[in-house]
């Protein structure tokens, strides 16, 4: 689609529309959202309502979608990271909530395992608080954890993401950091799908969870999901809008529109609700037919990957041999992006391969990619 058509409210601005091989990526949008979630936000657009009542009633599907005692919608999975860690910070103590960014007679430190040091993790200490790291980069144990931990720790902050390694893994964090009576927060913003991920976490036992509305959901780019502990949601709650004071709280920056609140809850409910073997399906026949037609590439080796620990659904994924004698990996990245429509793929950095993901691919834009990519690597 976005090959084809160039919508006039991006052709006004001169932006013209990318293929997206590349996943849920804020850097390109997110996802799409499905002509049901944009209705419903036109509906919601329609009429003033009790914003603090609405996110009260939202709150309530995602802590049943997420099988957790309390939920909230905010602005992003970041937006969730501040309100989690401002949460464990000040209780629901409105002097505490009031007194933010200064965190001065709160427990304020986030503690991280080094290794999940990463480009999302500002969020922790936005609201004021410190980070204070664990374990080395490739070694860590669960002695370390409990030896970062004191009695200044607010929380210990846990990360899920497919290009972060586990550490000692979600079970022994919240072994450990339960033993220390201090709450485990989990920033898992790309988990979903699969959707088993929304409960899994609280089961482990993880005492707030956050994820993105706008990727793998489909909601609004700029909504997330949070859900976890009620006395803990109950101050995350404080910290948002604390619309009940006569002070605004760390979270007023972040604040979530009605119709994105309704985009959100219209969004889960179609998650939940679909039918996770058929899109799976789908992606792993636009994967199929990438990978049927770029074979027999000379030094070019080309494998549909699909471990759900490393990838966003099934993906072709390119390695490059030493007989192959074609453009360098950052040059094709490149001369797909310079192409119309641009394509963004994944891969360079520090993975040495080019990977294309299926997951926002739409249909048809399979044989763009192809297409072009036949002419970069077999050079017709
Ligand atoms: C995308 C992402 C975020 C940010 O989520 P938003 O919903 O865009 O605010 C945070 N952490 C990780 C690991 C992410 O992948």
């Amino acid at each position: 689609m976005a090959g084809s058509v160039w919508p006039e409210v991006y052709r006004k601005l001169g932006v013209a529309p990318v293929i997206n091989a590349q996943s849920w990526v804020t850097a390109l949008g997110g996802s799409i959202m499905r002509p049901e979630v944009l209705r419903a936000m036109e509906e919601a657009a329609n009429a003033f309502v009790d914003i603090k009542l609405l996110n009260r009633a939202a709150g309530e599907v995602v802590a049943r979608t997420c099988e957790a005692e309390q939920g909230l919608i905010t602005a992003g999975c970041s937006a969730a990271q501040v309100l989690m860690v401002a949460a464990c910070m000040t209780g629901q103590s409105e002097a505490n909530v009031e007194q933010l960014p200064d965190t001065t007679g709160m427990k304020n430190e986030v503690v991280l395992f080094k290794g999940q040091r990463n480009r999302y993790d500002k969020a922790f200490v936005t609201a004021g608080a410190r980070l204070v790291e664990y374990g080395s980069i490739d070694s860590v144990t669960p002695e370390e954890l409990d030896a970062a931990i004191n009695e200044n720790t607010a929380c210990v902050a846990f990360v899920i993401a497919p290009f972060l390694p586990q550490g000692i893994g979600l079970e022994e964090t919240v072994r450990v950091a339960h033993a220390r009576g201090v709450p485990v927060i989990v920033d898992a913003a790309a988990e979903v799908p699969p959707r088993a991920n929304l409960s899994k976490f609280h089961r482990i036992g993880a005492d707030m969870v956050a994820f993105s509305g706008g990727k793998g959901i489909g909601g609004p780019q700029s909504t997330g999901l949070l859900a976890g502990k009620a006395d803990l949601i109950e101050a995350a709650v404080m910290n948002s809008l604390n619309l009940d004071s006569s002070h605004a709280a760390i979270g007023r920056p972040m604040k979530v529109s009605k119709e994105n609140i309704v985009g959100l809850v219209t969004a889960i409910q179609l998650f939940t609700d679909s039918d996770e073997a058929a899109e799976w399906q789908g992606w792993q026949s636009k994967a199929k037919y990438l990978a049927d037609r770029l074979k027999g590439i000379q030094g070019v080796r080309i494998a549909i990957e699909d471990d759900p620990s490393q990838r966003q659904g099934p993906q072709p994924v390119l390695r490059f041999d030493d007989n192959y004698d074609g453009p360098t990996i950052a040059e094709i990245v490149t001369q797909l992006k310079a192409g119309d429509p641009a394509i963004y793929v994944g891969g360079g950095g520090s993975r040495a391969e080019i990977n294309l993901v299926m997951v926002n691919v739409q249909d048809g834009e399979e044989i763009v990619i192809a297409d072009r990519l036949e002419d970069i690597l077999r050079g017709e």
